[in-house]
């Protein structure tokens, strides 16, 4: 995608180009291009070009008569100086901007068609199409510490973010924070001053360094070779490649079509990104379709308010890899198919710990209700704490009737409880995605003097069955990342050092399943990939072939151990 350095060298280009010219006449191709109609983009045509602005990764022309051409390049868009009555190319081009002196044309490859066209009437119709990123070289220290305070992301999250920075995607980002020595993975919230102070000069002199390299390199020609991947490039698109700096590998966090790279050795103190920090991150701070959540909500808002849309169907495209809905999907699944928890887990916290239904229960990262509904059944007063929405919301679908339940959007990391409140802290299946460190200290502030802890896993078996072992075959076969993502990278060891008096209990579960519900149990989990994946197609055939083998009457039992840690988190 071009990004600040990119639409920058655009603008100067085009600025001896096209202002002051006059814009004969639009030509648009694709139907997906356009996303306004009123004014009609007639309206633009025979106007003088009075100016470029940039928003964003937008650009904006100013015309004549207060309309604005506001053009978002996206993934794919490029654009390309041509001599006067050019013809479009059939391949990759969608529009023509034709002025006398030459053409602007608009070209956009691959299939999916995003870019995006709107004229709007009056400077004030501009700021729906701002996401109010700061500019970070204009930024002074306090405004970019300010910014970053905003919210606690990762910091690859937080640069890429258009509503937090202005421009900045996936391979600037990658490049600002090697030049900062700082890892992708790290949260705004963990930044002392000296590394604030770092990312906000890394930031600037990363694009600024660009801007100039770009510009040399374009001299008085036209961009024509725009792309995230640029020879230079201390580790974006480097991928094993020897960091510049100290030679060592690049490495990559991989995720769908995305990736980020890093300097083991410059960036993270030689630590390979996986596992815990890795799971985190697909789970709910990964930037990879910000643009097309920012793109669907306007195309969202822009139907409500200029409802009855008479365009076409085709008009409004509904990009076909919409991450929200994706992760609907997902918790739908989960709601149906994850499973419950064993009720012998509340008669031995009762038996070893004391636990009583006048307790008050904090469950961290509770997903979509499944251990706060058992509390909650035993008569205690559930706190359920989930960051994300879309659980969050299906637990409050599900349990909102019950009087003790209490739905909180917060973090392990910072539950917002009051301290000293909670009697028992449980984590089902979300210990794991947990900064160990900041969540411990968190605990310990909510927790009451002798308060305990509970973490539970259902975990599935891997060799208990024939059925089971195929099943995992099958999913080391075809999931993305299910190595790193695998709860079982928590060990004893991490345990112990979370709290030295946890003792562990199992417990034998299992589900009956039919095989659309064994494959919505496969497709609730976070590794498992979705349709459009080049990877669901042959999984899902290969989910239906180890089914016929081993159904009993439409049925397979698919077998879970429930691993049940507990004590206090202090011996007071
Ligand atoms: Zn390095």
């Amino acid at each position: 995608m071009p990004e600040l350095p990119d639409i920058l060298i655009y603008l100067e280009q085009l600025q001896t180009r096209v202002v002051g010219q006059r814009l004969e006449v639009i030509r648009v191709v694709s139907p997906f291009l356009v996303r306004t109609y009123d004014p009609p983009l007639k309206m633009a045509e025979g106007k003088r070009v009075l100016g470029l602005e940039r928003i964003g990764k937008r650009i904006v022309f100013r015309l004549e008569e207060e309309l604005f051409l506001v053009l978002h390049l996206m993934i794919a868009g490029r654009l390309h100086w041509k001599s006067p009555g050019a013809n479009m190319p059939r391949k990759a081009g969608i529009a023509t901007f034709c002025f006398s002196n030459g053409t602007l044309l608009l070209t956009e490859a691959g299939s999916r068609k995003r870019a995006s066209l709107c004229l709007v009437r009056g400077g004030a119709g501009l700021e729906q199409y701002d996401p109010g990123g700061l500019e970070l070289l204009d930024s002074d220290l306090e405004s970019f510490r300010k910014t970053l305070a905003k919210e606690n992301h990762t910091l690859k999250r937080a640069l890429t973010d258009p509503h937090i920075f202005s421009g900045i995607g996936n391979a600037y980002s990658d490049e600002i924070l090697h030049r900062a020595r700082l890892s992708p993975l790290k949260r705004t919230g963990q930044l002392d001053p000296d590394e604030v102070a770092r990312l906000h000069q890394a930031g600037q002199e990363t694009l600024r360094l660009w801007i100039e390299r770009l510009r040399r390199e374009t001299g008085s020609g036209f961009p024509e070779k725009v792309t995230a991947f640029r020879a230079g490039m201390a580790v974006h698109g480097r991928y094993q490649k020897p960091c510049p700096d100290c030679g060592a590998p690049v490495q990559r966090i991989v995720y769908a079509e995305n990736e980020t790279n890093y300097c083991p050795n410059c960036q993270t103190g030689g630590r390979l990104l996986a596992d815990r920090a890795l799971s985190r991150l697909l789970k709910q701070d990964w930037p990879r379709s910000l643009d097309d959540l920012e793109e669907i909500k306007r195309t969202a808002r822009e139907r409500n308010r200029t409802a009855p849309m008479p365009a076409p169907a085709a008009a409004l495209p509904v990009p076909d890899r919409n991450p929200t809905a994706r992760f609907s999907d997902r918790v739908d699944n989960y709601v149906r198919y994850r499973p419950d928890y064993p009720d012998a887990i509340l008669s031995c916290l009762g038996r070893e710990a004391g636990l009583m239904p006048a307790w008050v229960i904090a469950d961290v990262g509770s997903g979509t209700g499944i251990l706060s509904a058992k509390f909650l059944k035993h008569g205690n007063v559930v706190y359920a704490v989930e960051p994300n929405d879309e659980m969050r919301a299906a637990a409050e679908k599900w349990l909102r009737g019950n009087v003790g339940f209490i739905s909180i959007k917060a973090t392990a990391e910072g539950t917002t409880l009051s301290a000293g409140s909670v009697d028992l802290i449980v984590a089902g299946q979300a210990f794991h995605w947990f900064d160990q460190d900041r969540a411990r200290m968190e605990f310990l502030r909510i927790l009451k003097p002798r308060g305990w802890v509970a973490l539970l896993w259902n975990t599935h078996k891997m060799d208990s069955t024939p059925f089971m072992r195929e099943y995992e075959q099958l999913q080391q076969t075809f999931s993305i990342d299910y190595q790193q993502v695998d709860r079982r990278n928590i060990t004893a060891e991490s345990l112990g050092k979370f709290s030295p008096y946890l003792q562990k209990r199992t417990f034998p579960n299992a589900q009956e399943f039919d095989f659309e519900a064994l494959k919505g149990r496969l497709l609730s989990s976070s590794y498992a990939p979705l349709p459009g994946h080049p990877n669901f197609e042959p999984m899902i055939a290969e989910l239906e072939r180890i089914f016929a083998r081993h159904e009993i009457g439409g049925a397979v039992r698919f077998e879970y151990e429930t691993e049940l840690y507990f004590g206090p988190l202090r011996q007071d």
